[in-house]
């Protein structure tokens, strides 16, 4: 099978499409035949060496994909060969054209929903919901800043907040951008880069803040996310390059809380559980996967340089 394949951590260019041999599935795992693959950052950080998970080399990268099931290990039971699926993990890495995975990280993709949709399902729909509801504990009715609502997980969490009945105030760095996040659903859309940018996501509350900010960019953000929370408002800390300075006066008087999450921390009955949300939110379409590039398997390098850039529109896939 063709898969890309990094041999030394570095930039972009360590990876190489290469013809390897496909791993042969064990009791209780399942072949997948990958149509399309999600790009996530994090898969740009542990390419680079930068992300404290490094995987053992050589390796192929990838944890989002959909695709088509091709065969089963003997124990497995809840699928069969040619059932459409979306994955929630991979045992050897989904920018590949045949991957292998855990039965039971495996969730059904609605017939409506394309192969390219469903490789950007995973990480960017469960990271919203698991910072919206596991760790905010966001209510219906309350108010949501997405700072950085354009992106994977950005419009997930729009689409999210607003079926959940939450008021949604979503952020973009380009106009393209911010008709996407008003188009997905945002009641309120701001940019995250125009001067101001917390008086004015202040302002549209009425001056009373936000119950929940879901932040990107938190190294840029965090010390002004505190100045605009309300009272028992909480951050959650989902996306961050760098160090910040803060005043914790801002924390205090407010009764506020900084929440971090990362993904890989989830339990698996917690990943169960919050797929089934997500699936039956994309069987009833208010959840809808917007895929912004498709690129050639091949041109993995170049997927890991846009998804660094500035100017998100949804995900980037690849196709093997
Ligand atoms: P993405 O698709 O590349 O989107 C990045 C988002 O960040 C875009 O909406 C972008 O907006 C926004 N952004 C850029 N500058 C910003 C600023 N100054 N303030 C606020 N937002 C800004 O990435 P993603 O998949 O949505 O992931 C977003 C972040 O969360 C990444 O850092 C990723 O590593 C992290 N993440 C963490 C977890 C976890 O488990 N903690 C899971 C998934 C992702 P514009 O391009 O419109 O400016």
């Amino acid at each position: 099978m063709k898969a890309i394949r990094v041999h030394e951590l570095g930039g972009p260019a360590v990876m190489r499409l290469e013809e390897i041999p496909a791993p042969a599935p064990g009791p209780g795992s399942v072949f997948v035949r990958i149509h399309a693959t999600g790009v996530n950052p994090v898969d740009a950080y542990i390419r680079a060496g930068t992300y404290p998970r490094k995987p053992a080399l050589p390796y192929t990268p990838g944890i989002d994909g959909a695709g088509v099931v091709e065969s089963v290990g003997k124990d497995a039971k809840k699928f069969v060969p040619g059932d459409r699926v979306y994955l929630t993990g991979s045992l050897s890495g989904t920018y590949a054209e045949l991957t292998l995975c855990d039965e039971w990280t495996l969730v059904s993709l609605p017939p409506h929903v394309s192969f390219a949709q469903g490789a950007g399902i995973h990480v960017p729909y469960a990271t919203a919901y698991r910072a919206l509801f596991h760790r905010a504990h966001a209510r219906p009715g309350e108010t949501v800043l997405i700072n950085g609502a354009s992106g994977g997980v950005g419009i997930a969490a729009v689409q999210i907040a607003r079926a959940a009945g939450l008021r949604v105030v979503g952020t973009a760095g380009t106009d393209r951008g911010r008709k996407l996040v008003a188009a997905e659903g945002a009641h309120e859309i701001l940019d995250h880069k125009a001067p101001g940018h917390s008086e004015k996501a202040l302002a549209v509350t009425g001056g009373k803040g936000y119950d929940v900010i879901l932040e990107m960019l938190a190294n840029v953000n965090l010390a002004n996310d505190l100045t605009i929370l309300a009272l028992h408002g909480r951050v959650v800390v989902i996306g961050n390059r760098g160090t910040v300075e803060i005043n914790p006066r801002e924390a205090m008087g407010r009764d506020a809380a900084i929440l971090g999450m990362t993904l890989w921390n989830i339990s698996q009955p917690d990943l169960i559980s919050i797929h089934a949300a997500i699936h039956a939110g994309l069987e009833n379409e208010t959840l809808r996967p917007i895929v912004g590039q498709e690129m050639p398997l091949s041109e993995a390098p170049r997927a890991h340089v846009a998804i660094m850039e500035p100017g998100s529109y949804g995900k980037i896939v690849l196709i093997p």
